[in-house]
């Protein structure tokens, strides 16, 4: 093709591409200088290859890419010492645009594969978004080439004519517009490289190193590099030490606590993927940031919202995933259905099962001491995803309420001896807060039974999950019936009481309790030595109410008045003394003396109820 001045129109088939650019990303212009840093990274590994395969026999120099920006005359340069490109070359991946030049390189540098950028579509063009004129000075790599200018001014005219360009690669230039002077700004483009390219292959420069010197910050003469050109990821994890990990993580967010332990992802058939997952350390469990996994391209920063492209929770995790297989340009909906993104996820869920139970397995002892915090993570996978629940079944621990902590297996041989009820099930006991349960876990443990420890935001939908789960358990909050019942062996008996004796037991204990609330009241066997009266809320009104109170409804069961079922033991002496004058029991100091210790127990007992429980306590000692 001939070299002098010629004009043409871009080769698209709609009649002017550039609204459309503008338009299509108009909240996302900030990514031009992403695209063409790519470019130029991607020019120079095509360099680097072609020497590599002794095509080129010159000195291949510095390669490096270089940023430069004139904040005056408000230009942006991109400069690369890539292989550039003849007129030819220019015409036809630049004026054609709707052709790419990638997928015939690729042809005939398969193996390179890896390091050259993949294809993201818009590419050069985006730089219209930013800019009024855009050029290119080009030189290609092959013999005899000649320098080419190109120019074009945002129609889709171009101009193209022999260009000044005297070294091998490419010169970028952007004429920032009038809406995009943020541009022309150092400490804006500082952050975009900082956003986009801090992971870039290929050294990126923008401007020299400073130092301080007098007081006031000087520019010296060496180049201030903006990115590491492997970061861990890239590396092999033998190679790696923790410290390696830790620093990288520091680097990705400064402002964290260290993160618990890490996942080296690295995968390269049937699609490759390579990243470093982290498990943070959960400060506030309530507000757990989401959406901080960042996703490369081929170590080009592509996006924070991996939502659709890892598990839900797994988006907890820290860390970078890198993979040119992930499409990049399209919609949420289809990524969704998008079979390399089904299979990614299903590989990263697998890959952090893989070394939780690893954890398990090999350093049980420290895995003990993190339970705590990974805890609401494994729980909410369990949740969430049923192949990560059976997974996890065998690395799940179960803490019970003096710190210890068992797998479900030992768990199960711990307790099923004394804790099988009639019908065979296996029950297991858990108590959510310490204080407030205290009486009933002490009774429960002097009765030869083990309580679990549930305090997780999850745990009322976990012990669902269990119970579904591990074959023939039933899970039962320890304030869920009296000790007795709890764990029911045998057929109890209950106390011989007429219709009208029960119907009058109700209402004297009705009569004092506070109001507001449903009573059950009912009269039961429960030993001499057991507590006379005991208040205890049914395991299933009070899921289905903690259940509903999560997802945010006021449903049926969250609207219906708390309700408490009022276990009277009728062999305890004072209860006994108390029914022995049932007719004056309403006005006896001791009916409310018993209640009000009931309602102390369970932390019931409040504001004037609490003051009258005391001044009649005070009365009784007179
Ligand atoms: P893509 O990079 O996705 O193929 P672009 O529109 O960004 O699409 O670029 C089109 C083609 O132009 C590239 O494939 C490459 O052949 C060529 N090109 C763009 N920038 C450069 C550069 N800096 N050096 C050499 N060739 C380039």
């Amino acid at each position: 093709m001939a070299t002098q001045k010629v004009k043409g129109q871009i080769g698209v088939t709609t009649e002017n591409i550039f609204p459309v650019i503008k338009q299509f990303l108009y909240s996302d212009h900030e990514i031009f200088l992403r695209e063409l840093v790519a470019n130029a990274v991607d020019a120079t590994h095509k360099m680097k290859a072609v020497a590599s395969r002794g095509e080129y026999n010159q000195e291949l120099g510095e390669l490096k890419v270089r940023v430069e920006l004139d904040e005056k005359a408000k230009t942006l340069k991109i400069i690369d010492s890539g292989i550039g490109m003849t007129s030819e070359e220019v015409d036809k991946y630049i004026n054609q645009i709707a052709f790419s030049s990638a997928g015939e390189f690729l042809e005939k540098y398969k193996d390179q594969l890896n390091s050259i950028i993949g294809h993201f579509g818009l590419g050069f063009y985006s730089a219209f978004m930013v800019a009024s004129k855009v050029s290119i000075d080009t030189l290609s790599w092959k013999e005899g080439a000649e320098a080419v200018h190109w120019e074009c001014d945002g129609s889709p005219e171009y101009t193209m004519s022999v260009g000044k360009q005297k070294e091998r690669g490419t010169v970028i230039t952007l004429h920032l517009d009038d809406d995009s002077k943020e541009f022309a700004e150092k400490s804006r483009i500082s952050k975009l490289l900082g956003k986009y390219c801090k992971f870039m292959p290929v050294p990126v420069v923008f401007g020299k190193k400073t130092e301080w010197k007098d007081g006031k910050s000087v520019e010296t003469d060496e180049d201030n590099i903006i990115n590491s050109i492997d970061p861990i990821w890239t590396r092999t994890p033998s190679e790696l030490k923790d410290e390696d990990y830790l620093k990288f993580y520091r680097e990705l967010y400064p402002m964290e606590e260290e993160p618990m332990f890490w996942i080296h992802l690295n995968v390269d058939y049937p699609f490759n993927l390579t990243g470093v997952l982290y498990f943070p350390k959960i400060k506030e469990r309530m507000s757990i940031d989401k959406n901080k996994i960042q996703l490369y391209c081929n170590q080009m920063f592509v996006t924070e919202h991996v939502d659709n492209i890892v598990p839900d929770f797994l988006t907890l995790l820290h860390g970078v995933i890198d993979s040119p297989d992930i499409p990049l340009n399209v919609s949420r909906s289809y990524l969704q259905s998008d079979a390399n993104v089904k299979k990614i996820s299903t590989y990263i869920t697998k890959k952090v099962a893989d070394r939780l139970e690893d954890i398990f397995k090999t350093e049980r002892e420290q895995y003990e001491q993190k339970w705590d915090n990974i805890k609401l993570f494994i729980e909410y996978g369990m949740l969430s995803d049923e192949k990560f629940c059976d997974r996890a079944l065998k690395f799940t621990l179960l803490k019970n309420t003096d710190g210890k902590y068992f797998s479900l297996e030992d768990y199960r041989k711990g307790v099923e001896a004394s804790q099988t009820d009639k019908d065979g099930n296996v029950i297991y006991l858990y108590a959510t807060k310490l204080d407030e349960q205290y009486s009933q876990i002490e009774a429960a443990k002097n009765m030869g039974y083990d309580v679990l420890f549930m305090d997780c935001e999850l745990d009322s939908h976990f012990v669902n999950l269990l119970e579904a789960k591990v074959e023939k358990t039933r899970l039962a909050r320890v304030d869920s019936d009296s000790v007795n019942n709890l764990i029911v062996k045998e057929e109890k008996i209950k106390p011989e009481l007429s219709e009208e004796d029960n119907k009058q037991l109700e209402s004297i204990f009705k009569a004092v309790l506070p109001e507001g609330n449903d009573y059950m009241v009912e009269a039961q066997n429960l030993g001499e030595t057991s507590a006379p009266v005991l208040i205890t809320q049914s395991e299933f009104m009070r899921r289905y109410r903690e259940m509903s109170a999560m997802n945010g409804g006021m449903n049926f069961y969250g609207t219906l008045p708390q309700s408490y079922n009022i276990i009277v033991n009728m062999e305890n002496p004072l209860i006994a003394k108390l029914w022995a004058d049932k007719d004056n029991a309403a006005e006896s100091q001791l009916l409310h003396q018993l209640v009000d210790l009931a309602l102390l127990s369970n932390g019931m007992l409040k504001g004037k109820a609490l003051a009258d429980f005391i001044s009649r306590s005070q009365d009784l000692l007179k």
